[in-house]
């Protein structure tokens, strides 16, 4: 299934060069054209609601990710910020294109962001805005990282 997935991938770009591209990390698809700034996505998801079309998809611009960027662009942990996002497809097995927000680190290599658990799942924690903070995934990983050590 991810092999699956990962060769999907791969022929959508090869065969759509012009209107695709990989994110940085290469780990997802990228619409060439499917890039906001943070205002901008503010702007149209206040002015549009909770999805849009766009180079012929519906796109979610809310939900609980979604809002918890809206609401803060930077990491509670480093201080970087998320400035841009990217209209991509899916993590290995969504193929459906969404949102991510990236910013850079201080030596200039792009940041993927990503919601963070206040309050860990594992300790009762809500999927709930309130319980929502904004973190660049490499402080979400060390983070997970140290709690899994932790316990
Ligand atoms: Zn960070």
């Amino acid at each position: 299934m991810k092999q699956n997935a990962l060769q999907a991938k791969d022929n959508f770009v090869r065969f759509n060069p012009e209107k695709f591209e990989f994110s940085e990390n290469g780990r997802y698809i990228r619409f060439k054209e499917g890039v906001l700034s943070y205002e901008e996505f503010c702007r149209i998801s206040n002015e549009y609601g909770e999805r849009v079309e766009m180079l012929g998809h519906g796109i979610k611009l809310s939900g609980l990710r979604l809002d918890t960027f809206r609401r803060s662009p930077k990491c509670v942990k480093c201080g970087a910020v998320g400035t841009r996002f990217h209209l991509e497809l899916g993590s290995v097995n969504d193929m459906s294109p969404h949102f991510n927000l990236y910013g850079r680190d201080a030596e200039g290599k792009e940041l993927m962001f990503t919601k963070d658990h206040i309050l860990p799942k594992s300790k009762g924690g809500r999927d709930s805005l309130e319980n929502m903070q904004t973190m660049c995934t490499v402080c979400n990983c060390e983070k997970g990282n140290k709690i899994e050590g932790e316990e």
